[in-house]
């Protein structure tokens, strides 16, 4: 569907909207707000709201900190929630424009955009479908987050009463309300762990998708008062909250993953996005996996993975090839994890897919064995290597690829691994824990 500013205007009037929340996000992938009355309406959709970008992390400058926000027209939705007392609020996704009418270099959905086009100037779109996960825990009298679950024993079903299966069941009906089609949506493996998976669109509306979907987990949460939380790694000893994307590039109306005669339904260009994923895994993952805390997912056991292979039969694998064919051929990554900007990280994915089809990178064969289970010495004869074990070694790997760094461009890159470095070098002088369990009384 293709919005005009006439179709926004009249569905505001239908709808009685009070309110509007022009979105857009920040280079860490924070949700922004500029929130205006109907009666700016009009100005908004001319592009003409402005705001103070040097109050946006990693955005301007106090000297060029005027920035414009030019609303997707397409992106009109209500939020279907109790309306704050005397009106509907509704929300428009923007792009952040200079004032010299530029599109503005450090706004991650222009980063996209950016990406995008590149895809369409050699006949492709994309096509995207993530799996989110994420925790509803239970908050302290005073209102703190726990790490404690409404789970019964894990057993989540035989629960009589559960308070998380409403809160999703709500969640779900709010989505469905604002226009997501939601394919699935289930318990994850740990306790208190749940998973959303919305259908898949075009990659920039599932971006815009992803970052919805945060802020209505959370708003929803926060009313049933349980927290929500996207962290991708809560609980040592239980599985993680990752983010599997599903993606597949489409020519026409035709999927350019497809090929009937191949053995796995894959054709050509899909190996060669699959080699082109492999060969720029490691700094993939600084965008992907973007905090601390998502390298503590990203080990052996817990359904994550650890090494760069693709298999179409085991889930050990960085890369799987669900069972599919036709229009749904497509691959699934499954390092990235809730954290990561959907923006940027779908940016980098599809620049690193492009790669492989511009230089015809050919994957390694495909694994079929659980790599956990390999030894060392088997990994290294089929070359199979490991995602990086932290943040800082990500982003040294982000420091040496020129083409994930020239998808960001200059300025998110910049900005990005200033921030990084500030949290790596935050977490890595802190004394944590386990360092006070292990060694405060043994030596
Ligand atoms: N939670 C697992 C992860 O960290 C995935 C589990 C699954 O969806 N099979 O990726
Ligand atoms: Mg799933
Ligand atoms: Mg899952
Ligand atoms: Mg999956």
């Amino acid at each position: 569907s293709s919005m005009t500013k006439e179709d926004v205007l009249q569905k505001a009037e239908e709808l009685d909207v009070k309110f509007i929340r022009l979105q857009f996000t920040d280079i860490l992938g924070v949700v922004k707000n500029v929130a205006i009355t109907v009666d700016q309406l009009e100005e908004a959709l001319e592009g003409e709201i402005m705001f103070d970008g040097s109050s946006i992390d990693g955005f301007t400058r106090i000297q060029e900190s005027d920035m414009y926000l030019k609303p997707d027209f397409n992106t009109f939705t209500i939020f279907p929630w109790r309306p704050e007392a005397g009106g509907t609020v509704a929300r428009l996704v923007c792009d952040v424009y200079n004032p010299n009418d530029e599109a503005f270099a450090g706004g991650p959905r222009n980063v996209l955009k950016k990406v995008l086009k590149e895809a369409e100037e050699m006949g492709y779109t994309m096509n995207v479908g993530p799996e989110p996960e994420f925790f509803l825990f239970e908050k302290t009298e005073d209102g703190r987050a726990t790490i404690e679950t409404h789970d019964q024993g894990g057993y989540f079903d035989l629960g009589p009463v559960d308070l998380g299966n409403d809160v999703r069941r709500e969640i779900v009906l709010t989505l469905e309300k604002m226009g997501f089609e939601v394919e699935a949506s289930h318990h994850e493996v740990a306790p208190g762990q749940h998973e959303i998976d919305f259908k898949y669109e075009e990659a920039l509306r599932t971006a815009d998708n992803i970052a919805t979907f945060k802020f209505v987990v959370k708003s929803i949460a926060n009313q049933y008062d349980v927290h929500a939380t996207f962290m991708p790694k809560p609980i040592f000893g239980e599985n993680g909250s990752g983010m599997h994307v599903h993606q597949s590039l489409f020519e026409g109306s035709e999927n350019a993953f497809y090929d009937e005669s191949d053995e796995l339904g894959l054709s050509q260009t899909a190996k060669y996005y699959i080699g082109g994923l492999l060969k720029h895994a490691q700094a993939l993952a600084a965008i992907t996996n973007p905090t601390v805390n998502s390298y503590k997912r990203l080990v052996p056991g817990y359904e994550a993975p650890v090494y760069q292979a693709w298999s179409s039969a085991n889930r050990s694998a960085l890369i799987r090839i669900p069972s599919a064919s036709g229009v749904g051929t497509r691959l699934e990554l499954r390092n990235p994890d809730p954290t990561a900007n959907p923006y940027l990280a779908i940016a980098v994915m599809l620049k690193a897919g492009l790669d492989g089809i511009k230089n015809e990178i050919e994957p390694p064969t495909e694994v079929v064995e659980n790599i956990y289970d390999m030894t060392a010495e088997e990994k290294e004869e089929l070359g199979i290597e490991s995602l990086p074990v932290n943040i800082n070694q990500a982003v040294q790997e982000l420091l040496a690829d020129e083409v994930i760094q020239d998808a960001l461009g200059d300025h998110v890159l910049k900005h990005f691994v200033e921030a990084k470095q500030i949290e790596w070098d935050d977490y890595r002088t802190s004394v944590h824990q386990w360092e006070l369990d292990n060694y405060l009384e043994t030596f």
